[in-house]
C-alpha cells in the first residue's frame, strides 16, 4: 500500500516533530548514502521519516572522523565522484549541497608511470567518445602503437551504449574478466597500466584480472555518454559526512523527520514470520507503513531475530557476496608536496595521492594516498603501510625528500565494496517478498558497481516504491 503525501512546500513548513518519531510513514534503516537519498526524497515528498543509524556519526562506508593528534576531519577513505553521477547531483541539489563537491570541466589527469614519467591525460571538450580518442591520441606518454590500440575499444564502448540504452546486445560477457575483455579488444599493455586500469581499479575497487567485464563497460558508457562532463571527476571540499550527510540530517528535521544516531535497528516480525510487526531499538518500538534498509549486505541478516522464510533466498545470497578493502595511508608533511588535487601513480600499490589542500584550506600540508583493491596489502602492519606509501611517493616525485614526513596514519575499510568477481550471488531488487520492505544500498541491483551514484540511485528507487 502507497503511504498517502503532501509533497514538501519550497519554503519550511512547520511540521509536529513529534509525529515523525512517534508516528512515521516510513523507517529507513541505515544513514549512508543510500538511506539519507531515501529518506530526503520521501520527506520532500511530505512523508513523516524516521532514520535509524546504528553508529554515532552519519554516513556508513563515506564519512570522517576527528584524528587524534591534529584534531583534522579525515575522512574514512578519500571519495571521487563523477559527472555522469547524475543522482548523486540531483540528492546534493536537494540538500543545498551542490557547491560542496567541485566538477571539473572535463577529464583531465596527471599520471607519473613506474618510471617516474610525470604526464598528463587531458579530453578536450568535444562530444564522447571522441573527447577521450582524441585525449588518447595527443597523450605523450604513449608509443603511436599503444595510442592507435585505445581504437580497439569503439566498438565495445559503442555496444555499452546501447545496452545502457535498453539493446539485449552485450558489450561483455558475464564470466569475463575486465583484463580479459581489454586484451580481447586489442588493448596494449602501456594503455592498460596507465588509461583502463587506474580507472577500472578506481570504479570497481578490484584488481582488473578478477573484476568482472560488465560493470566496467556500464561504467564507460555513463562516463562515456554525450556529455563530455559526464566522464569528469569531482572532489569533496568538505570532510565526508559534512559534504552530504549533515545537510541531509538537517534537511529531514527541517521538514518534520527524525534522525537518530546510536540506533541499532533490529525488525521484529509477526507471529507468522511473515509481515514485518515493528522496528526496534533497545526498548522503543515503531510501526510504519514501509521499511527501507539501507544496511550493506553483511549487515543485513543481523536486522532480524528470525529470519523471515519470504528472505530466505535474499539473506542467503548476501551472506556469500564476498568484500573488497581500500586501504588508505594519510601522511602530513611539513610542507605542500604536490601542487595539483591528485595525482595517478599508476603500476604502485598505492594508485592515487590527493592533496586535501581542497578540503583543509591552503595550509595544509596532509595526503591521502589510495590502494583500491587492497586485499594484497590489508593484513600489512601499519608501519609497513606507512612506509610502502611514503617510499612508493618518493619514487614518483623525488622533490618530496626535501619535505619531512611528520605524521601518518593508516584506514582500512575492509569492506568496502562488495565483490564483483565472476560468479558471484545475483544482486537483490528493491521490492522483496515481505510486504513493505524494501532494499536500498550500492548492492542492491543498480547495474552499477558499488558506488555513491548505485546508492543514491537504490534510494531514490526505494523511496519511489513507498509513493507509487
Ligand atoms: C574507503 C572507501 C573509498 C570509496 N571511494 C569511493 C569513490 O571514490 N567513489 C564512489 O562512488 N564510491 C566510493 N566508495 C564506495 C561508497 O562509499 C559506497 O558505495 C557508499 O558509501 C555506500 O553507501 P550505502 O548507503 O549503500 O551504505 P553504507 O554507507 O554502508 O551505509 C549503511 C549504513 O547502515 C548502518 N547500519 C548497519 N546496520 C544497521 C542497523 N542494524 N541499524 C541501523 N543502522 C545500521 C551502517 O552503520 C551504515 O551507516 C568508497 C568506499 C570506501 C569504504
Amino acid at each position: 500500500m502507497a503511504v498517502e503525501l503532501t509533497p514538501v512546500e519550497p519554503t519550511p513548513v512547520a511540521h509536529d516533530v513529534s509525529r515523525a518519531s512517534t508516528h512515521p510513514d516510513v523507517i529507513v534503516i541505515g544513514a549512508g548514502f543510500a538511506g539519507l537519498s531515501a529518506a530526503v526524497r520521501l520527506t520532500k515528498r511530505g512523508a513523516r521519516v524516521l532514520v535509524l543509524e546504528a553508529r554515532s556519526r552519519l554516513g556508513g562506508r563515506a564519512t570522517a572522523f576527528p584524528d587524534r593528534d591534529t584534531g583534522e576531519l579525515v575522512d574514512n577513505g578519500q571519495h571521487i565522484l563523477m559527472g555522469c553521477y547524475t543522482e548523486t547531483f540531483g540528492f546534493l541539489r536537494d540538500i543545498g549541497a551542490e557547491n560542496n563537491v567541485r566538477l571539473e570541466p572535463q577529464l583531465a589527469v596527471t599520471m607519473i608511470d613506474r618510471a617516474g614519467r610525470k604526464t598528463r591525460l587531458a579530453c578536450p571538450t568535444l562530444p564522447a567518445p571522441l573527447h577521450l580518442v582524441a585525449g588518447v591520441l595527443e597523450w605523450d606518454a604513449l608509443s603511436w602503437r599503444d595510442r592507435w590500440s585505445m581504437l580497439g575499444m569503439a566498438t565495445p564502448l559503442k555496444n555499452a551504449r546501447r545496452e545502457l540504452e535498453g539493446s539485449p546486445l552485450k558489450a561483455a560477457s558475464m564470466d569475463e574478466t575486465v583484463e580479459n575483455w581489454l586484451i580481447r579488444n586489442g588493448q596494449t599493455p602501456r594503455l592498460r597500466e596507465l588509461l583502463w586500469d587506474p580507472l577500472a581499479l578506481a570504479a570497481l575497487n578490484q584488481m582488473p584480472n578478477q573484476a568482472a567485464a560488465p560493470l566496467f563497460a556500464r561504467v564507460l558508457a555513463e562516463m562515456f555518454s554525450d556529455d563530455p562532463r559526464a566522464a569528469a571527476i569531482a572532489l569533496p571540499t568538505k570532510p565526508l559526512h559534512l559534504m552530504y550527510a549533515e545537510p541531509a540530517r538537517e534537511f529531514i528535521e527541517r521538514h518534520g523527520g527524525t534522525v537518530r544516531t546510536g540506533a541499532t535497528a533490529k525488525i521484529g516480525l509477526n507471529a507468522g514470520r511473515d509481515a514485518v510487526a515493528g522496528v526496534k531499538v533497545g526498548g522503543e518500538t515503531w510501526t510504519a507503513g514501509h521499511v527501507i534498509s539501507s544496511v550493506p549486505w553483511f549487515a543485513l541478516a543481523e536486522l532480524f531475530d528470525e529470519e523471515p522464510p519470504a528472505l530466505h533466498g535474499v539473506i542467503d545470497r548476501a551472506r556469500r557476496t564476498g568484500s573488497s578493502p581500500i586501504v588508505t595511508v594519510n601522511l602530513w608533511f611539513d610542507r605542500r608536496v604536490l601542487d595539483e588535487p591528485f595525482v595517478g601513480l599508476p603500476g604502485r600499490a598505492m594508485q592515487w595521492a590527493f592533496d586535501k589542500r581542497l578540503v583543509v584550506g591552503e595550509t595544509a600540508s596532509h595526503l591521502s594516498l589510495v590502494s583500491s583493491g587492497a586485499a594484497e596489502i590489508l593484513a600489512e602492519t601499519n608501519e609497513a603501510l606507512i612506509r610502502r606509501a611514503h617510499e612508493e611517493l618518493l619514487d614518483a616525485l623525488p622533490p618530496v625528500r626535501d619535505a619531512k614526513l611528520v605524521r601518518a596514519t593508516v584506514v582500512r575499510e575492509p569492506r568496502a565494496t562488495f565483490s564483483i568477481t565472476p560468479g558471484q550471488p545475483a544482486r537483490p531488487p528493491t521490492r522483496t517478498e515481505l510486504p513493505g520492505f524494501l532494499l536500498a544500498g550500492d548492492w542492491i541491483d543498480t547495474g552499477l558497481p558499488a558506488t555513491i551514484e548505485s546508492a543514491v540511485r537504490s534510494g531514490h528507487r526505494a523511496a519511489e516504491c513507498c509513493i507509487e
